[in-house]
């Protein structure tokens, strides 16, 4: 077995997200319900536990031009442009753009975020890509160009998925359990995209004993079935990566029927309930990942399910610039 804490990173994430008890929030869900503040990593996300790892092993490698590709609403492009930056690299990055058809880039705060760090090209493809990155024809065309320039590229799996990943998300479940010590909750909620942060959690937690169910949001409007099969597929790669005991298919649960329209709609119950975290605790999730996995939160404990005196641990992704798209929640369609 390999010891996930030798595994190097860059040390982006320097101290444990806080957790933090909702009690004028968790009247209104009517379960007792907890925050994670992942919110509050720097650059505001989640993504920073996964890049942790992976641009370590890109500076390993002498890579000085970071490639990936991520969907339009992910904060994964927007994040590794800033990263980069950081660490003096070049980054060429795809979008991918799916979901609502009506999403502007000129105007998205996230892509112009991304544009502010000059990344050195930016492509978007509009056909939802299968493969990995190094498969896109566009990857590989932008290594190409780095490699003319002189230049060593490295690929960046597509919003910061696989075993490395996933591993940002093992040291969370760490955290967490430091956190909440003898006063666990029934179950762990949190947004599930690609999977990588639930799979990370599911791992991390079994792998330190601890039991405790973590449920996946769906965010994209795929079935139960299909995310669970790719949250267990996760959970594998990263049990391999770190030689340990594969975990239990019981142990992967994805719930179907909180994402609104689809990928980057947000329904009119889920924007009332983001409206009430926002007005009882001040804390703003956004309408693509966070406020999705809060209204499965809600959703979850108004059907009675785990109604233990733990409550539920609300895994809060981040996303805050995804928000400025969205300048009218008022007008969401339900
Ligand atoms: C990417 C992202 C997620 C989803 O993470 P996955 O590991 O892809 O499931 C959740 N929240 C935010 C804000 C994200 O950018």
């Amino acid at each position: 077995m390999r010891s996930w804490q030798d595994i190097p990173r860059r040390g982006y994430v320097t101290r444990p997200t806080p957790l933090e008890e909702l009690a004028r929030f968790s009247e209104k869900a009517g379960v007792r319900v907890r925050v994670k503040r992942d919110d509050l990593l720097p650059l505001g996300g989640n993504k920073i536990r996964k890049l942790d790892y992976l641009i370590e092993e890109a500076v390993q490698a002498g890579a000085d031009t970071l490639i990936t590709a991520s969907t339009n609403q992910c904060c994964h492009n927007s994040m590794t442009a800033l990263l980069a930056a950081r660490e003096g690299m070049a980054c060429r990055v795809i979008m991918e753009s799916w979901g609502d058809t009506r999403y502007r880039y000129e105007t998205a705060a996230n892509h112009a975020m991304m544009e502010l760090c000059g990344p050195e090209e930016t492509a978007v493809v509009t056909d939802l890509p299968s493969g990995p990155v190094e498969d896109m024809p566009e990857a590989r065309r932008m290594a190409e160009a780095a490699r003319t320039a002189g230049k060593k590229p490295w690929f960046l799996s597509r919003g910061g998925s696989g075993p490395l990943g996933a591993l940002g998300y093992v040291r969370c479940a760490a955290e967490l359990i430091g956190q909440w010590g003898d006063d666990p909750p029934e179950a762990v909620i949190c947004p599930c995209g690609i999977g990588g942060t639930q799979a990370g959690l599911t791992v991390g937690l079994r792998l330190l004993g601890c039991r405790i169910p973590v449920v996946g949001v769906g965010v994209t409007g795929k079935g139960r079935e299909d995310m669970e099969r790719s949250v267990r597929s996760q959970c594998r790669e990263l049990t391999d990566f770190l030689e340990t005991e594969p975990v239990p298919e019981g142990a992967v649960r994805c719930v179907e029927g909180f994402s609104g329209g689809g990928y980057g709609k947000p329904s009119r119950e889920q924007v009332l309930w983001m409206k009430a975290l926002a007005a009882s605790e001040g804390i703003l999730t956004d309408p693509s990942y966070s406020g999705k996995a809060l209204y499965g939160l809600c959703g979850l404990a108004a059907r009675g399910e785990y109604r233990g005196p733990g409550g539920l641990v609300f895994l809060h992704t981040g996303g805050l610039q995804l928000f400025y798209d969205f300048s009218s929640l008022a007008d969401v369609e339900a």
